[in-house]
């Protein structure tokens, strides 16, 4: 069986049938290309053919895109000289397409070759677009649900298969620059109407449309390939264009802080290939590609991004029990975390019943589904039946008897262990003893909250960050007690409301929090010593951090910070090392500048919210000292600050396997994305210098900074946390 296949009807026109053995979608790997390839060949020798029809054989999408294990296997493979290894491998991917796009036409006139259309059902992404911009026309069935485009920039690459070069002489780099630039995705209307595709057509009429193209003789010369070529807009010595140019590197560099290899080498690519004929371009195209490639960073964001967040979405760590899909979900507290719970659980068509102490905040709590899907409806995204059987199935109550049947409670009520014992005994006198249970606590162990349960087996942590509908993250917690049934029960619901799971053990603060309150108070810290606020910040988003950590403060107010502060300290004593930072906070609490909810942080806002510059009051509490620290060190304090935190839990066995570590940091606290996460981060910079670099950080800032075990035995032996802990087995 091969993935391509190819008959040709009684007009002479042949169809290349792709359907990717034992997949649902399409996927392009290596003997792919060499089948298409062979096919290609035959029917531009076969006097019989006239044209040729490339479609997909899956219902309702073309292509996902590159099988990107490959591209990783590709690079591992090539030897000693692996950047030759890879160039070669890009550019017989663009040899292949290149004769699609030729179709056997005379290199001189022009003359001849046969007309080659593009058929697409539905979805065509990455390889799956780059396919048809090859083709001479590009045929998209009106399947609204389809996604158009090139998402390769979202996981550390770009369009390396010629997608890159084709779209902008086909748009102009203006109007190829969200497409390339942002992945943007479109459906076929938009599609065409950005000129990507070429016809929307019914889907029953599909390939008739594409075969009457075919038979109308039409002209198949690509413009880029006729005398006289000029990119829409300008090339980057027309005045147009420079300014686009010029345009695009300062916005390149803005949105990716220039952490980003693939976005800067994308650029280049275009920048470069607009100033020569198309095959040179080509060439240049592949070179970037093969850079990014051999960048560590592209391989780390593919790892996590790609193969491995796909890994843990599949059930990974998933304890064999058996099928635990959701059908009746209770939520209790119909508060921010409740209302959201409810949204996605509804969305992903579980029954739902919301329940709260009064009617009136269980209604409210559903009114933010109701909210959610009018907005869809302003967009033409959700039909008011949709609207209605969503909400149809959300019962908003404050009759514990509707939790009658549930096979899944989550528990979102106010944090406080006495309120949530006192919910998790009114749920459990309803429940069967089948019901799994589960807390959303940020902060309170799960083993404790599992004492008022009649079944610590089934009780549970599922932690979700907020806002639940966009944070792609749900962190599963074990306590002592909680079995494999909970945690595949967990790890179904996580599936079916189609977010990223990590499973964590149940230590003060888990994993996520846990991490990513050691960057806030390093922030903090900072400020006490009289570093420039405006260096913390800009230092943070320089290394790729999505939000500087006194913005972070102010998003998630100054006030859960003291609370936060508070609770450890009772928690820890003498043992407890922030009494700096809380200095600092305690002090804007005073203030009454508790974040963006107050209108006043660490930043500035107008009346409406808006967020204006850093506060200047600041400064008179906390002067800034004459001489400030280089860039790097204050990069290096949050940075280690996030990531030795990581290696703890790792050697503490809250976490099991890094590959949630970094794909969890990632997705849940938006860790540097280019480094692939603080597991990544550590492999790239290399076990002996960071326990080099904890060293010096720990004479010059603290112990806090102190070289775990794990890292210094790594340091010791040279290993790296991605061989020592193999993708396969869970970390020791
Ligand atoms: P919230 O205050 O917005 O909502 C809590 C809701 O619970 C309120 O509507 C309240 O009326 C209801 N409630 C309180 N006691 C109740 C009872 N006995 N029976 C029924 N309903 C009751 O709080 P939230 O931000 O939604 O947080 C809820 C839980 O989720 C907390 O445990 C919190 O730690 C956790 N959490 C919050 C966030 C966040 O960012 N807000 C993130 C992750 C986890």
């Amino acid at each position: 069986m091969t993935d391509f296949t190819m008959s040709t009807d009684a007009d002479g026109v042949a169809t290349i049938v792709w359907d990717t053995v034992g997949k649902s979608m399409n996927v392009m790997n290596q003997q792919g290309f060499l089948d298409l390839d062979a096919l290609v060949d035959q029917a531009l020798a076969d006097d019989a053919i006239k044209g040729v029809i490339i479609t997909s054989g899956k219902e309702g999408s073309f292509a996902g895109g590159m099988d990107l294990n490959i591209i990783a296997k590709m690079k591992e493979s090539a030897g000693d000289d692996p950047a030759r290894g890879l160039f070669e491998g890009v550019m017989s991917m663009h040899a292949v397409l290149r004769k699609i796009e030729r179709a056997g036409m005379d290199p001189k006139t022009n003359k001849g070759g046969k007309p080659i259309a593009c058929a697409l059902p539905g979805t065509a992404l990455g390889i799956g677009l780059e396919i048809p911009l090859a083709c001479h026309r590009i045929f998209a069935a009106d399947n609204p649900k389809a996604k158009i485009g090139l998402p390769e920039i979202l996981v550390g690459i770009f369009p390396g298969a010629g997608g890159t070069t084709r779209l902008s002489r086909k748009l102009g780099a203006m109007g190829a620059s969200p497409l390339l630039l942002e992945g943007k995705l479109n459906d076929p209307k938009k599609a065409k109407a950005a000129g990507v595709v070429d016809e929307v057509v019914p889907a029953d009429e599909l390939l008739s449309a594409a075969k009457a193209w075919v038979l109308s003789e039409p002209s198949i010369v690509k413009p880029w390939d006729e005398k006289g070529y000029k990119m829409p807009g300008g090339a980057p010595y027309h005045p147009a264009g420079f300014m686009t140019f010029v345009g695009a590197s300062a916005m390149v560099n803005g949105k990716t802080q220039g952490v980003y290899p693939a976005a800067k080498a994308l650029l280049s690519a275009v920048y470069e290939g607009a100033m020569v004929p198309f095959d040179t371009a080509i060439k240049i195209e592949a070179r970037w590609f093969t850079n990014v490639l051999m960048n560590p960073s592209s391989s780390a964001m593919i790892r996590s991004l790609f193969i491995n967040k796909e890994a843990l979405e599949k059930g990974a760590n998933r304890p064999d029990a058996p099928d635990q899909r959701v059908k009746k979900v209770g939520v209790i507290g119909a508060g921010m975390m409740g209302a959201g719970i409810s949204l996605v659980s509804a969305l992903a068509g579980i029954e739902v019943v919301l329940i709260d102490s009064t009617q009136e905040a269980a209604d409210k709590g559903k009114s933010y589904t109701t909210a959610h899907l009018d907005k869809g409806i302003a967009r033409k995204k959700v039909t008011a039946e949709k609207k209605d059987a969503v909400l149809g199935l959300i019962n908003a109550t404050t009759d514990y008897a509707a939790l009658k049947g549930c096979d899944l409670i989550v528990e979102a009520v106010f944090e406080d262990v006495g309120v949530k014992a006192d919910v998790t005994a009114k749920v459990q006198a309803v429940t069967g003893p089948d019901c799994i249970f589960a807390t959303n606590t940020s902060t309170l162990p799960i083993t404790e909250l599992a004492k008022a349960s009649n079944d610590a087996e089934k009780f549970i942590g599922i932690h979700f960050f907020s806002p639940v509908d966009k944070m792609l993250l749900v962190e599963i917690i074990k306590g002592k007690q909680t079995g494999d049934v909970a945690v595949a029960k967990a790890l179904d619901f996580v599936r079916q409301i189609k977010k990223t799971p990590i499973v964590v053990n149940d230590e003060r603060f888990f994993y996520a929090n846990r991490c990513i309150i050691p960057y806030i108070n390093e922030g903090i810290r900072m400020v006490k010593e009289g570093v420039a606020p405006a260096l913390i910040e800009n230092a943070a988003k320089l290394v790729g951090m999505p939000l500087g950590p006194l913005q972070l403060v102010d998003e998630t107010s100054v006030d859960l910070g003291v609370k936060i502060a508070k609770a450890t300290r009772a928690a820890m004593g003498d043992a407890y090392p922030d009494d700096e930072v809380d200095e600092v906070l305690f002090w804007m609490f005073d203030q009454e500048r508790l974040g963006r909810k107050s209108n006043a942080g660490f930043y500035s806002y107008d009346e409406k919210g808006k967020r204006g510059g850093l506060w200047d009051g600041l400064a008179a509490q906390y002067p800034v000292a004459d001489e400030q620290p280089d860039l790097t060190t204050v990069q290096h304090r949050l940075l280690f600050a996030q990531t030795l935190e990581a290696v703890r839990a790792l050697e503490e066995g809250v976490l099991e396997d890094i590959r949630e570590g970094d794909v969890g940091a990632i997705l849940g606290w938006g860790f540097a994305p280019w480094s692939g996460g603080p597991f990544s981060w550590l492999d790239i910079i290399g076990a002996p210098y960071a326990a080099e670099r904890c060293d010096q950080l720990t004479a010059e800032f603290g112990a806090r900074f102190k070289t775990p075990a794990l890292l210094r035995e790594m340091a010791d032996k040279g290993q790296d946390f991605y061989k020592r802990f193999s993708n396969e087995s869970k970390a020791a």
